[in-house]
């Protein structure tokens, strides 16, 4: 077995455990036709190999040429089908349907030109070169710059490259007069070489943008809570400590803590389905009323958190006297017409630094408790830090 066919094999093999690859991790990710996408596209690329294999060995070399050609460039633009699927940038059939054909009809043209020459390497690269450029252009246009997307961006362009600079060596190195003699040539077996590498590091870069899609979607999920579609406490804390790392702001950030009144006796009363439907309906209510830069939250059971960031104890107050007016006039789904439920809050405003969140919801959890106590369906603020440590301070002296 001579230096060129064992690349193919190489070749053949590779594609072939890539696209066992991808049907596996697609199987976890968001968006698995794209995933089913490429593990089409290698299934069908390790088919070239075959047929550059026919091409030494057999006698129907045309047949052969074109079915390596066909394979290598369906491949691509089956790459470029998958990414936009993942980066939600959608094919153009027309345009697919005649890069297809023109580049098929453009390499039976040239078969019978001899090699080596520009018009034969130009006629015989150039679809690659397009549907390279195509694919990289996906990610391009979604506009995503992740490291994994730049990577994948990267390799695809340096594909382009190299199937552009094969057009420059074919003429300078005379690759061989006829199919046969190119592959047994040391050209063939640099530029399968060469090739070789950059499918390993085009087929590892899309992996790592499905992986890393994989990654952020999960992460993405344990950060929310999948009854309300709100933070849940993991993913308030994360997004407010984000918020907190940020320059200091001129004005102080406001913690809103909320339970629902007697959701117990909601489900004692109505069933557990109605009692989530309520959860649902309140949770709705906070989304529409908080302001955009809000990061809202169920913590659990019927208990609620929405930071207000840049927002006084007046306006924060203000906020949660409409969640609490909006919420005892509304009707329910699934519960009689005539009812009607309230909900308590409790109220702290974050002075300055040195007002962590965790003291800050405490201290808002203090107010909600006396807001219960003192007859529910209520507003309560807390007393201010500031207010605290002065009684702190007078009650040492
Ligand atoms: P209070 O006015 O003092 O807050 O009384 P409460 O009945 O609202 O409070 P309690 O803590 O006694 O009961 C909370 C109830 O919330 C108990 C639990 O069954 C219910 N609960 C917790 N999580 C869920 C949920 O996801 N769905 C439903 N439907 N109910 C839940
Ligand atoms: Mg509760
Ligand atoms: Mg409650």
């Amino acid at each position: 077995m001579n230096g060129a066919l064992f690349l193919l094999t190489v070749n053949f093999l590779i594609a072939q455990l890539f696209c066992v690859f991808f049907l596996i991790i697609t199987k976890r990710s968001r968006i698995p036709a794209a995933g089913r996408w490429f593990a089409a596209a290698f299934a069908v690329a390790s088919l070239a190999a075959p047929f550059e294999v026919a091409i030494r060995y057999a006698d129907f070399d045309r047949f052969a040429s074109f079915g390596a050609f066909s394979t290598l460039l369906c491949a691509l633009l089956m790459i470029r089908a998958g990414l936009g699927r993942l980066y939600a940038v959608p094919s153009n059939i027309t345009v697919t349907a005649c890069v297809i054909g023109v580049s098929m009809a453009l390499n039976l043209l040239i078969y019978d030109l001899p090699r080596g020459t520009f018009a034969h390497s130009l006629g015989y690269q150039l679809p690659f070169i397009i549907a390279e450029l195509l694919a990289a252009a996906v990610i391009y246009r979604s506009g995503r710059r992740s490291a994994a997307d730049i990577t994948l961006m990267a390799f695809l362009l340096l594909t382009a490259a190299h199937f552009a600079s094969k057009i420059y060596f074919a003429v300078r190195f005379s690759g061989g007069s006829d199919a046969q003699s190119y592959l047994a040539s040391t050209y063939a077996l640099v530029s399968q070489s060469l090739g070789a590498v950059l499918v390993v590091s085009t087929g590892l870069a899309l992996l790592a943008v499905i992986v890393v899609e994989i990654m952020d979607e999960a992460k993405a999920n344990s950060l929310i809570d999948p009854l309300s579609g709100l933070f849940n406490r993991r993913g308030f804390d994360e997004r407010v400590t984000q918020i907190l790392a940020r320059p200091i702001s001129a004005y102080p950030h406001c913690v809103v803590l909320c339970d629902l009144d007697h959701f117990k006796s909601v489900n004692d009363t109505y069933g557990h389905a109605a009692g989530d439907r309520v959860i649902v309906a309140f949770s709705e209510m906070i989304r529409q009323q908080a302001p955009p830069e809000a990061v809202c939250a169920r913590f659990g059971g019927e208990e609620f958190a929405v930071f207000l960031p840049s927002t006084g104890e007046p306006t924060g107050y203000l906020f949660a006297q409409g969640l609490r007016n909006g919420f005892s006039s509304l009707a329910f789904a699934g519960l009689p017409q005539a009812v009607r439920l309230s909900a308590s809050f409790g109220l702290c405003e974050m002075t300055g630094i040195d007002d962590a969140l965790g003291e800050t919801i405490d201290r808002a959890d203090a107010a909600l408790y006396c807001a219960k106590k003192s007859g529910r369906n209520r507003v309560n603020r807390a007393e201010s830090n500031s207010a605290t440590k002065t009684a702190e301070l007078q009650a040492q002296a």
